[in-house]
């Protein structure tokens, strides 16, 4: 059977599909099933050739044209984005198992709005003229050139735009390469952009594993690199990155806290515990994954949230009424069942969950450990499933060196009705994303990223122009030039 999934050709190159059967298969499987849903393959070094060179070519004529041009492009494919959204949140659905009650609102949505928020911008970008006496200097913001942007499974779409928004808006052309996982999505992107009015090779699209990325990243055409994906990966992008002296972005792994203080509002700190770990089945980079709960607060804490896990509609992803899908892939479901394993082995106290679900494709229940330890494999190494480890604390001091007590830095949260302390906890945590008495808002107008081993630069907001730009100083003499000799 051939599923209404299956794209045109692999790749999106130079404005249009372009195949090369000489590629190695990928499939495309959906995860509530673990049906076969397309098949594509991976760039060859001929397709990496023909997209860089098509991005190089493109990008100095996009470079020309002036910001509002630009934004305008931009601004339309955000309006057709947001009018096929129901289209591209079932596309989504298909590719990451995520339920159409999410991808519908979070997914093609949120690329709307980096394409709507940074189109708007591009007319805006501007040097400065700096005044010396009667010399001057004035500064030109240019873009850095060929941009590549690598993704991970988890929001694809997102992911997409993210990079590709800032990127555009300031005269870059972008070459991108979805994970491998979910490669379906970023391919209607480029199709967007390009019916939007975007010239053909300002954004590509190139399918493959690991192999096809790092030949990007160290490829002598590209300027910038812009990577979502493990702190593993990031470590060899950064490096190779920085053999060419390239700029980088990488948006990393993490472990973060969410601290529960005794006089939080119960319901408020269940749902933000919720958000951070059950959401996208727990496949979220900056996820609480460590929740703090104060020892006043935690047998209602641990008996409210087993009470509201139990509302969880797990099922048919497409099905709108659906809140909980499967994990993304049968490798990430064996990898999130080795911990919960480890979680249970090493002594914590598994409260809820644990287990597969017994149906077709890839499921497990949400989890929750309490009595969870710091040195525990489950409290140190970010697991990127539905598992959530509740460990107890007894005052401030206490747990924000607990808290920070990481190789990790993307995020941090804290309930709490103390508005002075709430704040003292956020100035103190050693990240890059920190919430109070929510988690995991993710607008385009503020910067997202991590600090630690979590990553360097900022996605999102203003802060993003830094990362896909550069500044040139032209220094003006007015009268002569004197010389010693
Ligand atoms: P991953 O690191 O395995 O892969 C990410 C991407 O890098 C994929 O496209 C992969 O093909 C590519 N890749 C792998 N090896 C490469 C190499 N040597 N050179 C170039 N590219 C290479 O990550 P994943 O499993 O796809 O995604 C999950 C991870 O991503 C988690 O650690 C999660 O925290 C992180 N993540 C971070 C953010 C963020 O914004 N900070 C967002 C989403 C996911």
């Amino acid at each position: 059977m051939t599923y209404p999934t299956q794209p045109k050709a692999s790749h999106f190159i130079n404005g249009a599909y372009v195949e090369d059967d000489a590629g190695a298969p990928i499939d495309v499987i959906y995860p509530a099933t673990g049906e076969v849903i397309a098949k594509i393959h991976s760039a060859t070094p001929a397709i990496i050739g023909q997209a860089l060179d098509a991005a190089r070519t493109a990008q100095v004529e996009w470079a020309k044209m002036t910001g509002t041009e630009r934004g305008r492009i931009l601004r339309r494919a955000a309006d057709i984005m947001r009018e096929r959204n129901h289209d591209l949140s079932v596309l989504e659905t298909w590719d990451t198992g995520k339920p159409y009650q999410e991808t519908s609102v979070a997914d093609a949505t949120s690329g709307a709005d980096a394409l709507e928020y940074f189109g708007g911008m591009a007319a805006t970008l501007a040097g400065q003229h700096i005044q010396l006496g009667e010399d001057w200097v004035y500064t030109v913001r240019e873009p850095l050139g060929v941009c590549v942007g690598i993704g991970a499974w988890n929001y694809p779409t997102q992911i997409a735009c993210w990079k590709g928004a800032p990127a555009l808006a300031c005269g870059n052309s972008m070459v991108f390469k979805p994970s491998e996982t979910t490669p379906l999505s970023a391919l209607k992107v480029a199709e967007i952009l390009v019916e939007a009015g975007l010239p053909a090779g300002v954004y590509n699209v190139v399918q493959g594993l690991g192999d096809v990325g790092a030949a990007l990243v160290s490829d002598p055409r590209v300027d910038k690199v812009s990577l979502t994906g493990s702190v593993p990966t990031g470590r060899k992008v950064y490096a190779s990155a920085a053999a060419g002296m390239k700029h980088v972005t990488m948006e990393l792994g993490g472990k973060s806290p969410m601290v529960i203080f005794d006089d939080a509002d119960l319901d408020n700190a269940v749902s933000g515990a919720i958000l951070g770990n059950f959401y996208s089945s727990g496949q979220v980079c900056s996820n609480g994954t460590r929740v703090f709960v104060q020892k006043g607060i935690k047998e209602a804490f641990l008996a409210r949230l087993t009470e509201r896990l139990g509302k969880a509609v797990i099922g048919d992803p497409m099905d709108p009424n659906t809140s909980f899908g499967p994990m993304v892939s049968a490798r990430q479901t064996e990898i999130v069942e080795g911990y919960v394993a480890k979680g249970v082995e090493e002594g914590a106290r598994l409260v809820t969950g644990g287990k597969r679900l017994e149906r077709k494709g890839f499921w497990l229940e949400p989890t929750v450990f309490a009595d969870v330890t710091d040195d525990m494999t489950i409290a140190r190494e970010e697991i990127f499933g539905p598992v959530m480890a509740v460990l107890d604390f007894e005052d401030e001091a206490e747990v924000m060196a607990r808290a920070n007590d990481t190789e990790f830095g993307l995020a941090a949260g804290v309930f709490t009705r103390d508005l002075a302390r709430a704040h003292r906890v956020a100035a103190g945590f050693e990240a890059g994303t920190c919430y109070i008495n929510t988690y995991n808002d993710a607008p385009v107008e503020a910067p997202f990223g991590g600090s630690k081993q979590s990553g360097v630069g900022r996605e999102n907001s203003a802060a993003a122009i830094e990362h896909y730009s550069q500044l040139k100083s032209v220094y003006v003499r007015m009268g002569d030039l004197e010389a010693p000799f």
